[in-house]
């Protein structure tokens, strides 16, 4: 398989490079030149594999070679092996929502999902076992997420970028109790864009990705992204009638692994943008102009994002793939603040996206209601895509995506129903647990200068 880059149509790149890349040289995404539509029959055939079976042969569309089909099923197989369910996700049906739970992996998000499986694929594809450092920024999830796949691996050095004083309790002491001494965290004073921004500075300064053997696993890692496929198949394959997918969105990797799963022929009719007040998807999806604001720190504050980083690969699609158009709307975010799409592009995306913002009093009378209705309990994220499927009428069910437990939101859950979530087993320790991260300001050689200086 082939890929190019947003920003660069002519590059020519095997998977493996930009697995360990992340990032395309001329900060533009990864795209692969190809992808795979199943037809009806193929479908069908699909329809009757389990959950490992069915990534299989999504994923291995995407990565093969150098993966091929029977590393992917070892990789597979271990990667969930630790997953408190048996297929990995499930389905539960509530009243009208259709729930798919993610969050049965070790840290409780869906992020899990993909992170596990990146973590093996590390393995499988540093053939020259040279030591990787890996610069990932945070929201909240994807650290911890991160941590657990990556604590202990040989030849990795793991270093978390979260905004300080802007995640969650919970979110916090999973991340800063681990243990390991691979494992770097790092509070930085500012918000999570600033966090992801100097994360891309690092990577487009070539001196110093080089020095260090920087990789990333941030969403814009497009092997995130096919791990996420899968469970759209899987879910459709559970519902079999034409269905919108919503979806909690942040850096818009989530829902546009969705959009990939519509390419490859999966009967999906809406993917609904759930966000929080941080609204910049919702607004260049009605309105056509991307302008990121000041970030609002929220009740989900793994959706605070306001630079939704993967949204440059659908802007490459819906531009033609034309690089040099994308280059333009790039340099105009950057000098003016925002870029426009015209009445044609914005057409091209509400075929397929319908967004919605869900504010912090509507989240927490969605979870007040939900306990009160059904005795579930949703976590804040969750809860906005349950609020946004509320909105939408097309005569298509929706399959809501769970994407975390409610235990790592536990002040929230509390404020909204005035009782506490029970512990999950797995951390029935965690708040006796010693913290260990250095707070280090905004800066981006500040950040640089420690991580050379727990490398050397
Ligand atoms: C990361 C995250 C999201 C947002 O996903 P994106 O791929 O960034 O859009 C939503 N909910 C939870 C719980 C998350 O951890």
């Amino acid at each position: 398989m082939n890929y190019i880059s947003t920003r660069n149509k002519s590059l020519n790149f095997d998977f493996r490079n930009i697995f360990l890349r992340g990032l395309a040289p001329d900060g533009g995404l990864f795209l692969p030149t190809d992808i795979k539509k199943f037809n009806e029959k193929e479908l069908k055939e699909l329809s009757s594999l389990n959950y490992i079976d069915l990534g299989v042969e999504i994923i291995s569309k995407f990565c093969s070679p150098p993966l091929d089909k029977n590393k992917i099923k070892i990789i597979l197989e271990k990667a969930y092996s630790s997953f408190d369910t048996k297929n990995i996700v499930k389905m539960k049906k509530i009243d009208n929502i259709n729930l798919l739970e993610l969050y049965h992996g070790p840290t409780l998000a869906f992020k899990d999902i993909a992170m596990q499986v990146i973590g093996l694929m590390y393995e499988a594809l540093n053939l020259n076992k040279k030591k990787i450092n890996i610069i990932v920024a945070t929201s909240g999830d994807t650290g911890s997420a991160a941590i657990a796949a990556l604590k202990g691996k040989k030849n990795i050095n793991l270093f978390v970028l979260h905004p300080h004083e802007k995640i969650s309790n919970i979110q916090r002491k999973i991340m800063t109790t681990c243990d390991s001494s691979n494992i770097y965290n790092i509070a930085v004073k500012g918000n999570f864009d600033d966090c992801q921004k100097i994360v891309k500075q690092m990577f487009n300064e070539e001196e110093f990705r080089e020095k260090i053997n920087m990789s990333g696993v941030n969403s814009i890692n497009w092997a995130r992204i096919i791990c996420q496929i899968v469970y759209y198949f899987y879910a459709y394959f559970q519902m079999s009638s034409k269905v919108n997918f919503s979806v909690p969105t942040g850096n818009f990797g989530d829902v546009y692994a969705g959009y990939i799963a519509k390419k490859m022929g999966l009967p999906i009719d809406k993917l609904i943008v759930a966000t929080n007040e941080n609204d910049i998807l919702c607004r260049v999806i009605n309105s056509g102009e991307y302008k990121p604001s000041h970030v609002k720190p929220s009740l989900s504050p793994s959706m605070d994002i306001q630079v939704a980083s993967n949204f440059e690969r659908l802007l490459f699609d819906i531009l033609n793939g034309d690089d040099q158009k994308v280059i333009k709307s790039m340099k105009s975010l950057n000098e003016n603040g925002f870029f426009k799409i015209n009445e044609e592009e914005i057409k091209k995306i509400k075929k397929n996206f319908v967004a919605e913002k869900i504010n912090d009093a509507d989240t927490l009378r969605i979870i007040k209601d939900f306990f009160i209705n059904y005795g579930f309990i949703l976590d804040p994220h969750t809860a906005t895509a349950v609020g946004a499927s509320y909105k939408i009428k097309n005569n298509s069910k929706t399959v809501v995506l769970g994407t975390a437990h409610p235990y790592k939101f536990l002040e929230t859950i509390k404020l909204a129903i005035g009782k506490n979530v029970e512990t999950p087993k797995q951390f029935s320790n965690l708040l006796k647990k010693v913290e260990k991260f250095e707070i280090i300001d905004n800066k981006l050689n500040d950040i640089k200068k420690y991580i050379i200086e727990k490398i050397k």
